[in-house]
Formats: C-alpha cells, sequence, structure tokens
C-alpha cells in the first residue's frame, strides 16, 4: 500500500441501489453523475470495488448494508446482501447485515443466520429504522434481543449516530447518548459508533467513548481535515478510533482523497497507524 499502511476502512456502502426510492437514488447521484453506471455496476461485480480500492491503497473495507425500508427503500429480505457480495474475497470485504427490529419475528435466529452467511458486524440505523438506540427499554423488545445476541457471539454491533439528510430521516434518533444504556446493559458488547454523532451531537459521543470502554469511534462521514476541530481530544481515545468514509455518500469523493487529508492532521505515527490498521484488526482480525 502506498500509504505504508495496511488501512482497513469500516464504513464503505454497497448497497442493491436499484431497490432505493427514486429520491434516495437522486440523492446519491448528485455530484456523481459522471461515475453513477461505475457505481452502479459495483453493486454487480465485487472486482469492480476491489479495483477501486486497489487504486486507493485500502486492503479491506466494511460494507454497510441494513434492511431500510422506509427512509432509502432496502427491503427487511435484502439483510444478506453484502454478505452474498463479500463471498468472492472474504479476506478483503468485510460485509454488516441487519436485523430491523421492527419487522423481524425471530431477532436471535435471524443474527444467527447472517453470521452463518459470513457477516462481520450487525448495523442498526435509529434515524432510518424509526426508533432509538435505546428503544427496548421502552418495549421495543426485538431490539434488546439482537443486542443480546451479537454480545453472546462476538458480533459488534455498529450503530449509526448523527443527523441524515435523506428524505424522510428522523435525526433525532441520532443522538449517541442513547448508546449508554447499550453500553451499560450489554457490557461485553462491541459497539461501534458511527460519524460519531455529527455534527450535532459530537460532545454527546466523545462522552460515551470515554466512559465506555467498548465502544470505538468510526470517524466516517466526518471530513478528514477537521476531524481534530470536532474531536480536539482524539488521541485521549486513539486505541479505539476507526477509519471509515462513508464513500460513496453525499460529500465523499473518493477513498484516497480522505486517506490524503487524514494524513496531513498533525497526529503521530503512533496514532495515525493505529487508526488507520491495527485498531481495525483488534474488531475485525484478519481472516
Ligand atoms: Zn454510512
Amino acid at each position: 500500500m502506498d500509504q505504508g499502511f495496511r488501512i482497513t476502512d469500516v464504513h464503505i456502502h454497497v448497497q442493491p441501489w436499484r431497490e432505493a426510492k427514486p429520491l434516495v437514488v437522486e440523492a446519491m447521484r448528485r455530484g456523481k453523475e459522471s461515475e453513477w453506471d461505475l457505481l452502479s455496476q459495483i453493486t454487480d461485480d465485487p472486482r469492480a470495488l476491489l479495483d477501486i480500492m486497489d487504486r486507493a491503497g485500502v486492503w479491506r473495507a466494511g460494507l454497510v448494508h441494513y434492511p431500510d425500508p422506509d427512509v432509502m427503500g432496502f427491503s427487511a429480505a435484502s439483510g444478506t446482501f453484502a454478505a452474498r457480495y463479500a463471498q468472492m474475497n472474504p479476506e478483503r470485504l468485510l460485509p454488516y447485515g441487519g436485523v430491523h427490529p421492527r419487522i423481524t419475528r425471530d431477532p436471535a435466529g435471524d443474527v444467527d443466520r447472517l453470521m452463518d452467511l459470513g457477516i462481520r458486524a450487525l448495523k442498526i440505523h435509529p434515524p432510518h429504522q424509526m426508533f432509538p438506540a435505546n428503544a427496548y427499554t421502552a418495549g421495543l423488545d426485538a431490539l434488546g434481543a439482537i443486542y443480546r445476541r451479537c454480545e453472546k457471539r462476538g458480533l459488534p454491533v455498529m450503530v449509526h449516530t448523527g443527523t441524515s439528510i435523506f428524505p424522510g430521516a428522523r435525526s433525532k434518533y441520532g443522538n449517541p447518548m442513547e448508546l449508554d444504556d447499550v453500553a451499560i446493559d450489554f457490557p461485553d458488547l462491541t459497539i461501534l459508533l458511527a460519524h460519531g454523532g455529527r455534527p450535532l451531537y459530537m460532545e454527546e459521543a466523545f462522552f460515551v467513548l470515554r466512559r465506555h470502554k467498548n465502544m470505538w469511534l468510526d470517524v466516517s462521514g466526518i471530513p478528514p481535515g477537521r476531524l481534530l476541530h470536532y474531536f480536539p481530544r482524539l488521541t485521549e481515545v486513539a486505541d479505539r478510533v476507526l477509519w471509515g468514509t462513508d464513500w460513496p455518500g453525499p460529500g465523499v469523493r473518493d477513498m484516497k482523497q480522505n486517506i490524503d487529508q487524514f494524513l496531513t492532521l498533525p497526529l503521530s505515527d503512533v496514532d495515525r497507524k493505529a487508526i488507520l490498521e491495527t485498531n481495525a484488526l483488534v474488531v475485525f482480525p484478519a481472516r
């Protein structure tokens, strides 16, 4: 890898865009019209993605996908999409999947089935799936069952925090403080806090991150050049920060550009290596 690191980008999106709602596709295409054919091709062909990763100097990528019928248009049945996709190269492609707690009839069994397919993390998206991340404390029992199963089986859970700009998203559910409950009630659960509460809830994100040692910060979606502005004390938690970009989400042009911007930050080589390379190997051991 030309940056000298074996980089894992824990947060990119490979999703069945043809299932997405027209307004979502419009939001995704904006600014990427010229690349849209390629992005569509990637949906069908993991080799196209691996080529892009090679060019960007990215060794492994976490493929975010989860059922999202209300906002994005991804059906509950599509929860296994990333798992099947990643079977082409399980060393470099880390698939995430989801179980929708408002739809599932067998939360623990659905988690098990995803794991049988090779899933490396479970994704929960409160602003899109329409519940707070601690909704099991107020009656959404399936959500508690999902966390419990993931805790028992050692499957990390990635939770979206912060706002979402997609039509219909309810950003009030993006507050990371709700994960305080989850970390207390499921003390052995590995929680990946996606986007660090960007841009409204970053103090809350830093608080829960420091308070709970099983919580990791996924910096995707935060402009890398602004990372230390948003998290001035980032180095205090550098051993639990995971590199991620949210590519090809709105505003993220390419994986390499984000890496280059990150490398201009005044961080030590030790912290850079932890964030780009070694922390991710703790959460997602090499296979
Ligand atoms: Zn994302």
